[in-house]
């Protein structure tokens, strides 16, 4: 009966996508930032407490196998929000903040999920932290997304007396330039491409817009992906939301957990919202950080995964990753095969038979006939990384993890068998070589699929050439103060 409903709001959907907008499932993706495996409840976080958050996983499935497709934010959202792993199309660097350079960011002919799902009649909004481009052509509300609040760069301060600039351009432009760099973090909170005054702590406020969107649009079909920048640096809670921690003692922990603890909330009120609404049973909800955690920048803990956030052992790339729909997708599931962010994307095309170029195929799969048990089958045989830059690839191929370190960084080849050494302990590399290469034959074979060069300089030699701008000011700053005293 359900597969029938499915497939007659599917054609419905090609001829008119107002008749039946209440059967026709919303998406919501709520992707927190630079937080670690072990940091929520439901994969036993022991001090942090996110009662919300493990609502997804208990009243939905628990991925135990999580995976993004980067160790860092820009290239793990990018392969997220157009389900294609974003080698492809160059996205192989953090992009820099340059309002001018419409390269650096989402290339122009790939497709977003919001604009996936655009023609099939869904509104999208996204809420917080966008980093797929600071260009106005790359700006959210010209790609896809119909509403936007938030901020364009990679990274954002929480407190709002702290935003002072107008723009982005108005941070690099001024005339110091060692103020210029991460001036992004304060730049006021755009709505579209308005800029707005806001008056509380941003986690709280990005939940805020959460909330009105979905009130605004209950009737129509829509994506909502919350994409909070908790809790990445700088480490900055409100009191309330520390006093709710002081089981933890005070530190940088604290404050990590009492940013969890906000987003906790928020997660919470959305849910509340689709409760209240009745959209409870018609909406899938994903949960994932877009990365690992950077356990000594944040104090995040990645459990007993090796490494964090800008490595490609577990630590830097298998997350926190729950999914819920209620009546749909079994409640109380723990599902261990490998999975992907790609898959989001997938997902949620195959729900709506939203048209993918031929082009520009998807690299996941909709993963609801197998949290189901309709396929019983494995979503991936295969699921791959590069980092361009360090000349790492990485392949995760059943319980076997192969990583080439081709820079020879922790030497060349390292092979671990997931499934009894999880924490990435014992290269099993030299008693099987065999296998070893049989994974490198399949990394280099995709990584000849892959954009020859990154499509961006990247915000690494971005800083390289800020670092040049400061010299150069605090010399002529030196020569300057010599003359006056002179
Ligand atoms: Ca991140």
């Amino acid at each position: 009966m359900k597969i029938i409903k499915q497939l007659l709001v599917a054609s419905l959907l090609l001829t008119n996508t107002q008749l039946l907008a209440a059967d026709i499932p919303n998406f919501i993706i709520i992707l927190t930032d630079d937080q670690g495996y072990a940091d929520v409840g439901f994969n036993g976080s022991k001090d942090i407490r996110t009662p919300n958050i493990d609502r997804i996983a208990n009243e939905g499935t628990k991925f135990t196998n999580g995976y993004v497709t980067y160790a860092v934010c820009g290239p793990s959202r990018a392969g997220l929000l157009t389900g294609r792993y974003q080698g492809r199309f160059g996205f192989d660097r953090n992009p820099h903040m340059d309002p001018t350079d419409v390269t650096s960011g989402m290339p122009l002919d790939e497709k977003m999920i919001s604009e996936v799902l655009n023609p099939v009649g869904y509104t999208s909004s996204i809420i917080g932290k966008w980093h797929m481009g600071s260009h106005p052509k790359l700006h959210p509300n010209n790609r896809g997304f119909d509403h936007f609040y938030g901020f364009l760069a990679g990274g954002h301060r929480y407190f709002p007396e702290d935003l002072i600039y107008k723009d982005i351009a108005e941070g690099l432009n001024q005339e110091n330039p060692k103020k210029a760099w991460t001036s992004w973090y304060l730049t006021k909170l755009l709505e579209n491409d308005k800029r707005i005054e806001t008056t509380e702590y941003l986690t709280d406020e990005l939940s805020n817009a959460a909330v009105e969107f979905i009130k605004r649009e209950k009737d129509n079909p829509f994506f909502l992906y919350l994409s909070y920048n908790a809790p990445h640096t700088p480490l900055q809670a409100s009191q309330e939301y520390l006093d709710r921690n002081q089981h933890i003692p005070a530190g940088k922990r604290r404050t990590y957990a009492a940013m969890i603890t906000a987003v906790d909330d928020g997660v919470g009120r959305v849910l509340a919202t689709l409760d209240e609404l009745g959209l409870d049973e018609n909406t899938l909800v994903f949960f994932l950080s877009d990365n690992g955690g950077p356990e000594k920048k944040n104090a995040s803990d990645n459990g007993e995964l090796r490494g964090g956030k800008g490595e490609y052992f577990e630590g830097g790339i298998h997350v926190p990753f729950a999914m819920r729909w209620p009546g749909r997708v079994p409640a109380g599931l723990e599902y261990s095969k490998p999975i992907s962010s790609l898959d989001i994307m997938a997902t949620f095309a195959d729900l709506t038979n939203a048209p993918i170029a031929k082009d520009k195929p998807l690299d996941g799969v909709n993963l609801i006939p197998y949290v189901t048990g309709e396929n019983k089958g494995q979503p991936h045989d295969v699921l791959f990384w590069r980092n361009f830059d360090k000349g790492i690839i990485a392949t995760r191929r059943g319980n076997d993890k192969a990583i080439l370190f081709q820079k020879n960084k922790h030497g060349q080849e390292h092979l671990y068998d997931l499934d009894n050494d999880l924490s990435e302990t014992t290269n099993l590399y030299k008693e099987n070589k065999v296998q070893f290469e049989k994974q490198q034959q399949e990394m280099k074979a995709w990584n000849n699929k892959l954009a020859d060069q990154p499509a961006f300089k990247g915000l690494l030699m971005a800083k390289k050439s800020h670092e040049q701008k400061v010299k150069a000011y605090n010399e002529q700053k030196k020569k300057q103060n010599k003359k006056n005293k002179k």
